[in-house]
């Protein structure tokens, strides 16, 4: 791990190869898994307030599970992450969650498709915006892994055929959390790792 600032970032950010293929994966890590992603109370609240601008590209059953216990929870650890449906499909998945229609399209994330059409400011939660980097939190300090899931096997790919390293990858998202000054900090500390060969 190398520090900058105070946030602790593991060597595999700066090397390991990744660029999302969504042709190949279809967005698969929003409708896979066991639980939301994580997201936190501003979030909530700003993802609330949005409800009447995304809600009519939700499915039936995840407005069901929005009333019924609202757009996040707290996982078995305690995380609050976001509402899931049928154990598993985040509920902000646009896509029919009909197995007719399933792998014939990207999943689309509904809060991402308004920000994008420009209907409401805020684009998704932070930790989907840097997925498949894992920020956790110990204090005034963070550390940023890279969480490998075996679903993610055509970004790896691609990222070696682009020679896209996560943290080039991420740039967006990382300067959304952490600063454009630190992410240039970032990019200094990692030019003078390679230098040294250390990476
Ligand atoms: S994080 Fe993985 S599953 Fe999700 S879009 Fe990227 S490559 Fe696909």
């Amino acid at each position: 791990m190398v520090q900058v600032g105070n946030v602790l970032v593991s060597f595999d950010v700066l090397t390991k190869p990744f660029a999302c293929d969504l042709a190949a994966c279809h967005g698969t890590c929003c409708v896979e898994g066991d639980a939301g992603a994580p997201v936190t109370l501003d979030e909530v609240a700003e993802i609330e307030s949005l409800l009447p601008e995304i809600e009519e590209d939700l499915t039936d059953e995840a407005r069901e599970v929005i009333a019924r216990q609202g757009v996040a929870y707290s996982d078995p650890s305690g995380e609050l992450v976001t509402s899931i449906v049928h154990g598993k499909h985040c509920v902000f998945c646009q896509k029919p969650l009909d197995s007719s229609s399933q792998g014939s399209q990207p999943t689309l994330c509904a809060i991402e498709k308004a920000y994008r059409e420009h209907r409401i400011p805020f684009q998704k939660p932070l930790s989907c915006h840097l997925y498949p980097i894992r920020v956790s939190r110990f204090g005034e300090c963070y550390a940023l892994n890279y969480n490998r899931w075996d679903i993610c096997q055509s970004a790896v790919l691609k990222g070696q055929r682009e020679g896209t390293p996560l943290y080039l990858y991420l740039r967006e998202p990382l300067v959304r959390a952490f600063g454009q000054a630190w992410y240039d900090e970032l990019l200094l500390v990692t030019s003078e790792l390679h230098n040294q060969h250390l990476i």
